[in-house]
Protein backbone atom coordinates (compact mmCIF):
# COMPACT_ATOMS: atom_id res chain seq x y z
CA UNK A 1 0.00 0.00 0.00
CA UNK A 2 0.95 3.62 -0.91
CA UNK A 3 2.03 6.20 2.20
CA UNK A 4 -1.22 7.79 1.31
CA UNK A 5 -3.78 5.07 1.43
CA UNK A 6 -1.80 3.92 4.95
CA UNK A 7 -2.01 7.48 6.25
CA UNK A 8 -5.46 7.86 5.06
CA UNK A 9 -6.32 4.80 6.84
CA UNK A 10 -5.08 5.79 10.02
CA UNK A 11 -6.47 8.84 10.45
CA UNK A 12 -9.63 9.00 12.47
CA UNK A 13 -12.52 11.47 11.67
CA UNK A 14 -14.63 12.58 14.41
CA UNK A 15 -17.82 14.51 13.55
CA UNK A 16 -18.89 17.47 15.52
CA UNK A 17 -15.62 18.07 17.39
CA UNK A 18 -14.25 20.59 18.60
CA UNK A 19 -17.87 22.33 17.58
CA UNK A 20 -20.80 21.47 16.02
CA UNK A 21 -20.46 21.52 11.98
CA UNK A 22 -16.51 20.50 11.91
CA UNK A 23 -15.39 17.09 11.16
CA UNK A 24 -11.92 16.84 13.17
CA UNK A 25 -9.08 14.41 11.75
CA UNK A 26 -7.15 12.85 14.32
CA UNK A 27 -3.46 12.20 14.00
CA UNK A 28 -2.80 10.21 17.02
CA UNK A 29 -3.02 6.79 15.66
CA UNK A 30 -0.26 7.20 13.43
CA UNK A 31 1.95 6.46 16.68
CA UNK A 32 0.05 3.29 16.89
CA UNK A 33 2.18 2.22 13.63
CA UNK A 34 6.14 2.90 14.06
CA UNK A 35 6.40 1.95 10.64
CA UNK A 36 3.76 4.14 9.39
CA UNK A 37 5.05 7.12 11.59
CA UNK A 38 8.79 6.26 10.40
CA UNK A 39 7.44 6.17 6.47
CA UNK A 40 5.95 9.58 7.45
CA UNK A 41 8.49 11.48 8.46
CA UNK A 42 10.94 10.13 5.49
CA UNK A 43 8.35 11.60 3.22
CA UNK A 44 8.60 14.86 5.18
CA UNK A 45 12.03 15.04 5.59
CA UNK A 46 12.79 13.95 1.39
CA UNK A 47 10.92 17.07 0.71
CA UNK A 48 12.97 19.58 2.92
CA UNK A 49 16.53 17.41 2.20
CA UNK A 50 19.20 20.11 1.27
CA UNK A 51 16.50 23.07 1.08
CA UNK A 52 16.17 24.15 4.94
CA UNK A 53 18.32 25.38 7.20
CA UNK A 54 16.39 25.26 10.41
CA UNK A 55 12.46 23.91 11.00
CA UNK A 56 9.77 25.50 12.92
CA UNK A 57 7.26 23.32 13.99
CA UNK A 58 3.74 25.02 15.27
CA UNK A 59 2.22 23.73 18.84
CA UNK A 60 1.31 21.21 19.10
CA UNK A 61 1.28 18.48 17.10
CA UNK A 62 3.55 19.96 14.60
CA UNK A 63 6.39 18.84 17.20
CA UNK A 64 5.46 15.59 16.47
CA UNK A 65 6.63 15.28 13.62
CA UNK A 66 8.38 18.32 13.22
CA UNK A 67 11.15 17.39 15.68
CA UNK A 68 11.63 13.84 14.08
CA UNK A 69 12.28 15.64 10.51
CA UNK A 70 14.65 18.43 11.59
CA UNK A 71 16.69 15.32 13.77
CA UNK A 72 16.98 13.38 10.14
CA UNK A 73 17.84 16.96 8.11
CA UNK A 74 20.41 17.42 10.95
CA UNK A 75 19.14 20.96 11.44
CA UNK A 76 17.98 23.09 14.48
CA UNK A 77 14.31 23.16 15.45
CA UNK A 78 12.14 25.85 16.88
CA UNK A 79 9.26 25.75 18.98
CA UNK A 80 6.41 28.00 17.67
CA UNK A 81 4.33 28.11 21.01
CA UNK A 82 0.94 29.61 21.69
CA UNK A 83 0.82 32.66 23.92
CA UNK A 84 2.25 32.99 27.34
CA UNK A 85 4.41 29.48 27.04
CA UNK A 86 7.92 30.87 26.60
CA UNK A 87 10.43 32.81 28.97
CA UNK A 88 11.13 36.49 27.31
CA UNK A 89 13.19 37.30 25.32
CA UNK A 90 11.06 36.37 22.57
CA UNK A 91 8.53 37.95 19.80
CA UNK A 92 5.13 37.54 19.08
CA UNK A 93 2.24 37.52 16.10
CA UNK A 94 -1.39 38.40 16.73
CA UNK A 95 -3.55 36.38 13.91
CA UNK A 96 -7.11 36.27 13.56
CA UNK A 97 -9.57 32.87 14.05
CA UNK A 98 -13.10 32.32 13.42
CA UNK A 99 -14.11 34.39 16.90
CA UNK A 100 -11.29 36.96 18.24
CA UNK A 101 -7.55 36.74 18.07
CA UNK A 102 -4.71 34.67 19.15
CA UNK A 103 -0.93 35.06 19.79
CA UNK A 104 2.02 33.00 18.69
CA UNK A 105 5.21 33.27 20.18
CA UNK A 106 9.07 32.42 19.21
CA UNK A 107 11.98 32.62 21.42
CA UNK A 108 14.24 35.54 20.04
CA UNK A 109 17.86 34.43 18.84
CA UNK A 110 16.89 30.60 18.02
CA UNK A 111 16.34 31.66 14.35
CA UNK A 112 19.47 33.51 12.45
CA UNK A 113 19.56 35.86 9.59
CA UNK A 114 19.26 34.08 5.96
CA UNK A 115 18.24 30.71 7.48
CA UNK A 116 16.29 29.24 4.86
CA UNK A 117 13.35 27.87 7.33
CA UNK A 118 11.01 24.63 7.12
CA UNK A 119 6.96 25.49 8.84
CA UNK A 120 5.91 22.49 9.59
CA UNK A 121 2.44 21.67 11.01
CA UNK A 122 0.30 18.47 10.99
CA UNK A 123 -2.79 20.56 9.84
CA UNK A 124 -3.47 22.89 7.40
CA UNK A 125 -7.20 24.45 7.43
CA UNK A 126 -7.90 28.20 6.79
CA UNK A 127 -3.84 29.20 6.86
CA UNK A 128 -3.75 31.26 9.74
CA UNK A 129 -2.14 30.18 11.98
CA UNK A 130 1.16 29.32 9.72
CA UNK A 131 0.56 32.34 7.86
CA UNK A 132 1.50 34.05 11.25
CA UNK A 133 4.34 31.29 11.86
CA UNK A 134 5.92 32.56 8.67
CA UNK A 135 5.43 36.17 9.25
CA UNK A 136 7.40 35.32 12.95
CA UNK A 137 9.67 33.87 10.97
CA UNK A 138 10.47 36.84 8.19
CA UNK A 139 10.67 39.22 11.49
CA UNK A 140 13.81 37.39 12.61
CA UNK A 141 15.21 38.40 9.33
CA UNK A 142 15.10 34.43 8.16
CA UNK A 143 13.34 33.30 4.66
CA UNK A 144 10.42 31.00 4.28
CA UNK A 145 11.36 28.25 2.23
CA UNK A 146 9.12 25.98 2.46
CA UNK A 147 5.81 24.49 4.27
CA UNK A 148 4.78 21.69 5.25
CA UNK A 149 1.78 19.23 6.44
CA UNK A 150 0.25 15.73 6.32
CA UNK A 151 -2.78 17.18 6.22
CA UNK A 152 -4.37 19.96 3.96
CA UNK A 153 -8.12 20.81 4.25
CA UNK A 154 -7.77 22.17 1.15
CA UNK A 155 -11.64 23.38 1.00
CA UNK A 156 -10.57 25.81 3.39
CA UNK A 157 -8.34 27.86 0.85
CA UNK A 158 -5.19 27.98 3.37
CA UNK A 159 -3.03 27.68 0.64
CA UNK A 160 -4.12 30.88 -0.68
CA UNK A 161 -2.65 32.36 2.38
CA UNK A 162 0.54 31.23 2.42
CA UNK A 163 1.50 32.25 -1.35
CA UNK A 164 2.42 35.30 -0.27
CA UNK A 165 5.37 33.58 0.94
CA UNK A 166 6.23 32.12 -2.13
CA UNK A 167 7.20 29.00 -1.14
CA UNK A 168 6.53 25.79 -2.07
CA UNK A 169 3.71 23.58 0.26
CA UNK A 170 4.28 19.85 0.32
CA UNK A 171 1.25 18.02 2.17
CA UNK A 172 0.46 13.91 2.13
CA UNK A 173 -2.95 14.19 2.19
CA UNK A 174 -6.00 16.46 0.70
CA UNK A 175 -9.24 17.00 1.23
CA UNK A 176 -11.53 18.74 -1.86
P1 LIG B 1 -5.71 27.05 10.70
O1 LIG B 1 -5.00 28.19 11.39
O2 LIG B 1 -7.15 27.36 10.47
O3 LIG B 1 -5.02 26.63 9.43
O4 LIG B 1 -5.73 25.81 11.69
C1 LIG B 1 -4.66 24.96 11.76
C2 LIG B 1 -4.38 24.57 13.18
O5 LIG B 1 -5.53 23.99 13.77
C3 LIG B 1 -3.28 23.51 13.21
O6 LIG B 1 -2.38 23.81 14.27
C4 LIG B 1 -4.00 22.22 13.42
O7 LIG B 1 -3.29 21.35 14.27
C5 LIG B 1 -5.34 22.62 14.05
N1 LIG B 1 -6.48 21.88 13.45
C6 LIG B 1 -7.52 22.40 12.79
N2 LIG B 1 -8.38 21.43 12.38
C7 LIG B 1 -7.85 20.29 12.79
C8 LIG B 1 -8.26 18.90 12.65
O8 LIG B 1 -9.28 18.53 12.05
N3 LIG B 1 -7.42 17.97 13.19
C9 LIG B 1 -6.28 18.32 13.81
N4 LIG B 1 -5.88 19.58 13.96
C10 LIG B 1 -6.65 20.56 13.47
Amino acid sequence: NSLIQRLEKAIVNVADFPKEGIQFKDITPVFLDPQLYRDVIKALADFSRGKVDAVCGIESRGYLFGIAVAMELNVPFILIRKQGKLPPPFVSEKYELEYGFAEIEMRQGQLQKGQRVLIHDDLLATGGTTQAAAKLVESQGAQVAQFSFLIALEFLQGQKRLEQFGAPIYNILNYQ
